[in-house]
């Protein structure tokens, strides 16, 4: 009897939580739809944050020259060892890809982003960084992870910056860039470079 009622029991937890699977993978089958039809899209823009690794930078260059049109964000950060990390970013330059700048700012996704002030230096730096070392006009930009306000906004605008890349998801941001007068492109897949290797 007790047999019977644990199995049965087993059973019945079984189906529940088969039936709330089901329900979820029904309530999002457009998200799911979206991802899986996004994944056969070519990658329009690849973060590139590692260049200083070798296997990294042959991997990438290898990437460029197979595909010409995916625009790299190249990140500016203060780094340490920047001579080699521009070196290298000359060289990317050569394969004549676009190229955009890629800032972090936020330590963590979740986290507060940086004051006006902090936005402002560090975008401020990473465009006149790139600028001067590869001779380009920089035009577009994405934040890190995705992650940026109206602060940020504000900032590209009065740095000439006219493209903001957003995330495919991110309707409400898109709008924040347009009420400003710059340009949002929703990026449906992008890579990065140390995803390469
Ligand atoms: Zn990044």
């Amino acid at each position: 009897m007790i047999v019977f009622l644990v199995i049965g029991g087993l059973g019945f937890i079984a189906g529940l939580l088969s039936y709330r699977a089901l329900a979820l993978v029904l309530r999002n089958r457009r998200t799911y739809l979206k991802h899986f039809y996004n994944k056969k899209r070519p990658v329009t823009e690849i973060h590139v944050e590692e260049v200083e690794t070798d296997e990294t930078f042959s991997k990438l260059k290898e990437y460029c020259r197979q595909n010409p049109s995916a625009m790299l964000m190249l990140e500016v950060k203060n780094w340490k060892k920047g001579e080699t990390i521009l070196d290298r970013y000359r060289q990317l330059k050569l394969l004549g890809n676009p190229i955009g700048l890629h800032v972090h700012l936020a330590l963590e996704p979740e986290l507060p982003r940086l004051s006006f002030k902090k936005q402002f230096k560090l975008i401020d730096n990473g465009k006149n960084v790139l600028e001067k070392e590869l001779e380009v006009t920089i035009r577009d930009f994405t934040a890190g992870w995705w992650s940026f306000n109206e602060d940020t906004v504000i900032v590209l605008k009065k740095l000439g910056i006219e493209r903001v890349h957003v995330y495919y998801i991110q309707s409400r941001q898109a709008e924040i860039i347009r009420q400003h007068g710059l340009i949002p492109v929703k990026v449906k897949r992008y890579l990065h470079d140390w995803s390469l290797k």
